[in-house]
């Protein structure tokens, strides 16, 4: 049966339970890190769309994100750059990484070279969508204005489907909570600005693929667009957007922290969980049904929710002389990302997903691969 995943999500709601999310950090004692990444800089101007220049814009940007944020206590603010320097790539994941982050949000500028505009933010993950592709090219391209990028991304190839999905596949542990938060981000975007909405997408990204946290990055808009470029070149736009993507962190920190205080009400709505939903792209592969995998054992368990702490819909398959225990079954493979991270919520902490083809368990990567062919 296939299970839809808003229904899922407000069936979590009214079940009185707080977030289908993992929580990285519940203590609320410590500081929420937040990685601001000021996408391009130095001799890497990003896009010049119109005459603007993205490096610039992104850093303004992130620096106003990062003086809403730092008045905050709750939150530390590490930026990758504060300066008009070149930094590699790999770098900006690295520095993530040395301070343990909670999250880390990468701010760009789109271009095209038709009059396309609109707001979209990215998660990383495979898709297949052309202008996608053209977009994760461009902002890749750096690579190759860094002076030793043989040495350091070796085997790296964008357009190799083998080394995509590799690159995706490491995001994958953080593929629900990045989503949550590039669905949050988003929509303040959309709703409260009137940005135009190209939705949350899935790409590969070099900048986000080897950072150990849940990570997004922001195309604020298209410098290439007349009215939109001038839009968000301008103060007014800087500050608005600054402003939509700081309230979006905090959405976020006060999701995953309430994910573990039972008793504080979530402040995020059902209605809110209801739009991330509807912005969040599906990600079909016709002929694979995904599944978590919960459990595997020579024991013979009842599949009653009572014995699988509430969850329903549990299925059961006897491979290798072992009975191996499932939850949920979608074609959609961010809906049962979504579905892994409820599970881990629920106590399956090493829960993972797999894949079947005719009913025959198949490598993850495997199925991954069925579509980028
Ligand atoms: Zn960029």
């Amino acid at each position: 049966m296939r299970s839809n995943l808003l229904g899922f999500l407000l069936i979590i709601f009214s079940l009185g339970v707080s977030v289908p999310f993992e929580a990285r950090n519940n203590d609320t004692t410590k500081p929420f890190i937040v990685v601001l990444d000021a996408g391009h800089g130095g001799k890497d101007p990003g896009n010049l769309g119109n005459g603007y220049k993205e490096k610039d814009i992104a850093l303004d940007v992130v620096k106003r994100v990062g003086k809403i944020l730092e008045k905050d206590e709750r939150f530390k603010v590490i930026y990758t750059r504060t300066t008009d320097t070149f930094l590699e790539l790999h770098e900006r994941a690295a520095i993530a990484n040395r301070y343990d982050a909670d999250v880390f949000v990468s701010i760009h500028c789109n271009s095209h070279h038709t009059q396309a505009h609109g707001a979209e933010t990215f998660v990383m993950g495979l898709n297949k969508s052309d202008q996608n592709l053209d977009t994760a090219k461009k902002e890749n391209e750096v690579i190759f204005l860094e002076d030793n990028y043989e040495e350091i991304y070796a085997g790296f190839d964008p357009r190799s489907p083998e080394t995509l999905i590799g690159l995706s596949l490491m995001q994958e542990e953080y593929l629900d909570q990045s989503i949550m938060l590039a669905g949050l981000i988003q929509n303040n975007m959309v709703n409260n600005l009137r940005r135009k909405n190209r939705g949350v997408k899935q790409d590969v990204w070099w900048v986000l693929h080897n950072t150990y946290m849940p990570s997004v990055l922001v195309e604020l808009g298209f410098l290439t667009h007349n009215s939109e470029g001038h839009y968000v070149n301008s103060q007014e736009g800087r500050k608005d957007m600054s402003e939509e993507i700081a309230k979006g962190i905090v959405a976020y920190r006060d999701n995953i922290m309430l994910a573990t205080a039972n008793n504080v009400k979530p402040k995020i709505t059902e209605k809110q969980v209801e739009e991330v939903t509807e912005s969040v792209v599906k990600n079909i592969y016709p002929g694979i049904e995904f599944k978590v995998q919960l459990a595997a054992g020579k024991r013979k368990i009842s599949l009653k929710p009572a014995q699988w702490n509430g969850l329903v819909n549990i299925s059961r398959n006897q491979e290798d002389g072992l009975y191996k225990y499932y939850y949920g079954a979608t074609s959609d493979y961010n809906e049962i990302q979504i579905m892994k991270g409820f599970t881990r919520e629920k106590g399956y902490s090493s829960s993972y997903v797999v894949a079947f083809r005719d009913g025959q368990k198949i490598p993850l990567q495997e199925a991954l691969k069925s579509r980028s062919n």
